[in-house]
């Protein structure tokens, strides 16, 4: 027992160093985006999350959007209980059998003009749980999905760069018609 707490008490932390942020970078991107939103919607950018059956670490990356530090609410990103109140779905996880009825209905209540975004490696086509028993396939099975996400999970800077690469392509589809 005295050599174990001798041990611990010497031995580094187990967790690894948190990335170096860049906060100009993300004030950038997030002021980009909310320019984004106001050209082409007139106001700010409402997100519905919908988990089809995440692992949950998607779910992680996508709260610390809302954390003290990224903080994406006072540039009018605001994340939505309601799907009626919503412009993006962003929908993570393999879609599982449980699931897909309640995300097609999500997708159908949520108003025009919408856009679904699959964010994270298992969303695009089940990711490691493919071929699971209680797994659909990729959220493009449901629902019309707009714009891939990739990663594992993808980090709340990816997150943004995603989200402002929709408006901007969505933009220009506009102008084009
Ligand atoms: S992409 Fe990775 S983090 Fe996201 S749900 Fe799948 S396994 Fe989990």
């Amino acid at each position: 027992m005295r050599k174990l707490l001798f041990q611990n008490f010497f031995r580094g932390p187990l967790t690894e160093r948190a990335p170096a942020l860049d906060e100009a970078a993300v004030e950038e991107l997030a002021t980009a985006l909310q320019r984004a939103a106001r050209r082409r919607l007139g106001r700010s950018l409402s997100i519905r999350e919908i988990d089809a059956g995440s692992c949950n670490g998607c779910e992680l990356e996508i709260h610390a959007l809302s954390n003290a530090y990224y903080d994406v609410e006072r540039f009018g990103i605001r994340f939505v209980a309601s799907p009626r109140h919503a412009d993006v779905l962003l929908v993570t996880g393999p879609v599982t059998k449980n699931m897909s009825d309640a995300l097609e209905r999500t997708y159908r209540a949520t108003p025009d003009p919408k856009w679904v975004i699959a964010l994270g490696d298992c969303a695009r086509d089940g990711g490691c749980f493919a071929g699971s028993y209680a797994v659909v396939g990729g959220v493009s099975q449901i629902v019309p999905v707009d714009l891939h996400i990739p990663g594992c999970p993808p980090p709340p800077v990816t997150i943004l760069q995603g989200l402002l690469s929709l408006l901007d392509r969505t933009a220009k589809n506009v102008a084009s018609t």
